[in-house]
């Protein structure tokens, strides 16, 4: 027999309280009793976002909020900027090439982080961009972009600026208002704790202003419908009850630990998690490593084996590499229900498996390297 850990950057593992609720018989979501959770959970959720506008609870995974964000604020032939820093970076691309966008790339190397400077210049060269597209924590890389200088450099044009905090949310430190990001999305499955399948959105004035010029077709996912029905705390299509009903659960988690303190745990994780990975000579990949997954470079030959035999010989779940980093790292996450003592765990048995594998490590000393870190504090 088998026990599971997931040490995944989605999905997470969830609390059996939460995980209780979604089990729970179906309620019908024209009800009152439906519509005083939604309120619950909507006014929640602009505190998770840190943010005074409405964050709307769509069906769908992260991605779903993503292609909301393109096709309800743009029309065909607009142009817009993507900075991408990996897999998921890439994927705003993806997105807005389906759309017919005209798309000024900033991109850089997997690993690195967005250069605010390289925004400015490309939105000083095209003022006509009316959207910049980019990632928080880039989960694919394990690196953290600084949304912050972004938000500053963004505010000053006739641009917005949207932002996938899919994986970062709840997790580390983001600031929708403060910021001055126009449109954040996230997913359940992350730092919410949840099973995958509702995506959230949440846009500026100024974004709302570009929502009313858009054309790109949409049906299922325009906005405006989940605006409309807000005000009466529904959605406009059958909601997953059963998640929306555990979200209710799981924010309460969030509330009674604290979102600053939440940031504080990830943050102490994190610090263990790199010094685990240092600890067994492994390179840490990523120039700003964010604070809810940690990468670390494995030798070729290995890497996706290490993956493997976590897996099926220890229940220990964690990500490889994605793309062209496939089989070049590996990464542990430290969001959400994660703790201190998965991560011990995580670290054992990547020790057993190096071991196995034929890398020549001492045994324990990931898991001494991370204890100390735990035991000592930021
Ligand atoms: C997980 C993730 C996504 C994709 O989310 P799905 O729920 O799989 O659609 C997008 N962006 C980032 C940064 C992520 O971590």
């Amino acid at each position: 027999m088998t026990k599971y850990y997931l040490l995944t950057p989605g999905p997470t593992p969830i609390p059996p309280e939460v995980a209780i609720k979604e089990a729970l018989p179906i309620i019908h979501h024209r009800t009152s009793e439906f519509a005083a959770i939604y309120k619950n959970v909507a006014e929640a959720l602009k505190g998770v976002f840190r943010t005074r506008n409405e964050v709307y609870i769509l069906a769908s995974s992260g991605t779903g909020a993503m292609e909301m964000a393109v096709v309800n604020l743009l029309s065909p032939g607009d142009e817009i900027i993507v900075a991408s820093c990996g897999n998921f970076g890439d994927r705003w691309m993806k997105i807005a090439q389906g759309c017919g966008l005209k798309i000024i790339s900033v991109c850089v190397e997997w690993g690195k982080v967005v250069k605010p400077h390289e925004i400015e210049k490309a939105l000083k060269n095209n003022p006509n961009v009316k959207a910049v597209y980019t990632t928080f924590t880039e989960t694919s890389t394990g690196v953290a972009n600084d949304i912050m200088t972004i938000g500053k450099i963004v505010s000053k044009t006739d641009a917005v600026l949207v932002v996938d905090a899919i994986s970062g949310l709840v997790g580390q430190q983001f600031e929708t208002d403060e910021w001055k990001v126009d449109v954040a999305v996230s997913g359940s499955q992350k730092g919410f704790m949840l099973a995958p399948g509702l995506a959230f959105i949440t846009l500026s004035d100024k974004a709302w202003k570009l929502v009313e010029t858009s054309k790109l077709p949409k049906f299922y996912f325009d906005i405006k419908k989940y605006k409309k029905s807000y005000v009466t705390n529904e959605t406009p299509f059958t909601p997953p009850v059963t998640l929306i009903v555990a979200l209710e659960e799981s924010i309460k988690f969030i509330n009674r630990r604290g979102l600053e303190n939440i940031w504080i745990d990830c943050k102490l994780l994190a610090k263990a998690a790199r010094a685990g990975m240092m600890a067994l000579g492994l390179k840490l990949f990523g120039e700003v490593p964010c604070e809810v997954v940690t990468s670390a470079l494995v030798p070729i030959e290995i890497g996706a084996k290490i993956v493997k035999v976590l897996g099926e010989k220890y229940g220990v779940s964690v990500a490889g590499g994605q793309g062209d980093l496939k089989g070049k790292i590996i990464r542990f996450a430290h969001m959400g229900y994660i703790g201190k003592a998965d991560l011990l765990i995580g670290f054992a048995c990547l020790e057993m498996v190096l071991v196995e594998l034929g890398m020549k490590i001492e045994k324990g000393k990931a898991v001494a390297a991370a204890e100390e870190v735990l035991l000592n504090g930021l």
